[in-house]
């Protein structure tokens, strides 16, 4: 970038900065709004009518909810993390806000133990990600709203027992943060410490930061919600806006806190959601759900052929939907099973390709090679998700006029940037642990087979729906 180029993108910034700063105190009334948008968008449309085989997304108000949350609210927020980082969490989103409102109402008691235990937010998404799948939340407003509903109030019982002052639920336990913090990484906006304080990240709750960041040795991104309390433009002190390239933060990931749970996380939870969309497309899902069925009827089992209670799965008899004990089970052992998958086939190619990394001179240790290894996924399984989730905006762009092959063509475009901007990511991380140019695709040959994994095991969920 020229000299006159890097200084309008500064002053750019600069007035960004400065125009949040002078207005975070009226942050207050964006919440309540996106509060009330919540309730219209999840708790109004199981009041509406069930829509008939005619109606089309604008004639019912149930479809056009579902299009709204599912269609653009989903995937949109995913893709805003790379260009404006968790401006979701700090900005908008109504969840986190009465969370923290409910902790300055609230017992203010000490953060325990196993809520800052870095499993908890990986459990909070697995359990959830099911959940929603067997409740059928993206097909039916009711449990749309038992979903969504649920999780806010728990967020709130979390806000209101744990922290002061603080968003414990929305550092330790919500599953939508702990996917927008690992993506986030890849994203171009960052608060820096105007003077960074050696020693690494560390959490503690003597902090201005909600998500109890130690501001002066912040490194990372993930765990900023871009709240700007921390930010004085006068001072010397505090953390400043900034801009960067994407993807340069897991580039350099070796001093940006690489830690095994975020890389754990990459790869159980590409392959839950990835086992959440399988379902509803692969035949080997129907044969076993036969094949459990017929055993369990053989064995005495007629328990199975129950539907269960309709707070744990779909039970909807007028639209012909109604899930029994045998779906349930089969539901959570197929996506428990791609999850296994995904991690075992996961961690040995980014071990191979930390071992074949050691041996050709880079440095540190196997077990540090595999965790910077383990992010270079990250852009992959990220626009995998997002064109699996945003299936309904696809549909709407058909609406707008794209024929079948357009929409093809955009969807193969986005994968295959996923694919190179991960190879890319692999090179780079490489790169930093000292391995040398003529001899780096060789560790990269464990990357690129990581990345056609997860290409090729996302490739029916996104081209099929
Ligand atoms: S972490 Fe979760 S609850 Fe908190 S602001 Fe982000 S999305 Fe909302
Ligand atoms: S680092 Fe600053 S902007 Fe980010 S969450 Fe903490 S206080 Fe807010």
């Amino acid at each position: 970038m020229t000299e006159w180029g890097a200084r309008s993108a500064q002053r750019i910034v600069s007035g960004i900065e400065a125009f949040f700063v002078r207005h975070r105190h009226r942050l207050v009334w964006v919440h309540v709004l996106m509060f009330l948008a919540f309730v219209g968008l999840i708790f109004a449309p199981p009041l509406g009518a069930i829509p008939g085989p005619q109606d089309g997304l604008l004639d019912n108000y149930r479809l056009f909810a579902n299009l709204l949350l599912w269609g653009l609210w989903f995937p949109l927020v995913f893709v805003s993390v790379i260009f404006t980082g968790r401006s979701w969490c700090g900005l908008l989103c109504p969840m986190g806000a009465a969370s923290e409102w409910a902790n300055k109402k609230g017992l203010k008691r000490a953060i325990p133990a196993w809520l800052q235990w870095p499993g908890t937010p990986v459990v909070s998404f697995i359990v959830i990600t099911i959940w929603a799948q067997t409740l059928g939340a993206r097909d039916h407003a009711e449990t749309s709203a038992l979903l969504f509903g649920g999780v806010m109030a728990v967020a709130i019982v979390v806000g209101f027992v744990w922290g002061r002052n603080k968003r414990a639920w929305c550092r330790h336990a919500c599953p939508i943060g702990l996917l927008l913090g690992v993506y986030s990484r890849l994203g171009m906006v960052d608060f820096r410490p105007k003077r960074l304080r050696e020693g690494g990240d560390a959490w503690t709750e003597a902090t201005a930061c909600p998500t109890m960041i130690d501001l002066k040795r912040k490194t990372e991104t993930r765990h900023c919600i871009e709240c700007f309390r921390c930010v004085h433009p006068n001072t010397q002190g505090g953390l400043r806006l900034a801009v960067r390239r994407p993807g340069i933060e897991i580039e350099e990931i070796a001093g940006r806190n690489p830690n095994l749970s975020e890389v754990l996380f990459l790869f159980l939870g590409n392959g839950v959601a990835l086992g959440g969309f399988l379902w509803l497309v692969l035949d080997n899902y129907q044969s076993f759900r036969l094949w459990l069925a017929t055993s369990a009827i053989k064995s005495g089992w007629l328990w199975v052929g129950e539907p269960g209670p309709s707070w744990l799965m779909a039970v909807f008899p007028v639209e012909r939907e109604v899930f029994r004990w045998v779906d349930f089970i089969t539901i959570t052992g197929y996506m428990v099973g791609w999850m296994v998958l995904s991690v075992i086939v996961l961690s040995l190619t980014t071990g191979a390709s930390a071992w074949l990394a050691g041996r050709l001179g880079g440095a540190r240790t196997w077990s540090r090679r595999f965790v910077e290894l383990g992010y270079q996924i990250a852009p992959v399984a990220m626009v995998s998700l997002v064109l699996g989730l945003g299936g309904e905006l696809f549909s709407v762009l058909s609406l707008l006029g794209l024929s079948a092959d357009d929409v093809r063509l955009v969807k193969s475009v986005l994968f295959a940037l996923g694919a190179v901007w991960s190879l890319w990511l692999g090179w780079r991380i490489l790169a930093h642990q000292g391995v040398a140019s003529h001899v780096r695709f060789i560790p990269l040959a464990g990357g690129a087979v990581s990345i056609t994994f997860v290409g090729a095991a996302w490739y029916p969920a996104v081209f099929s729906l």
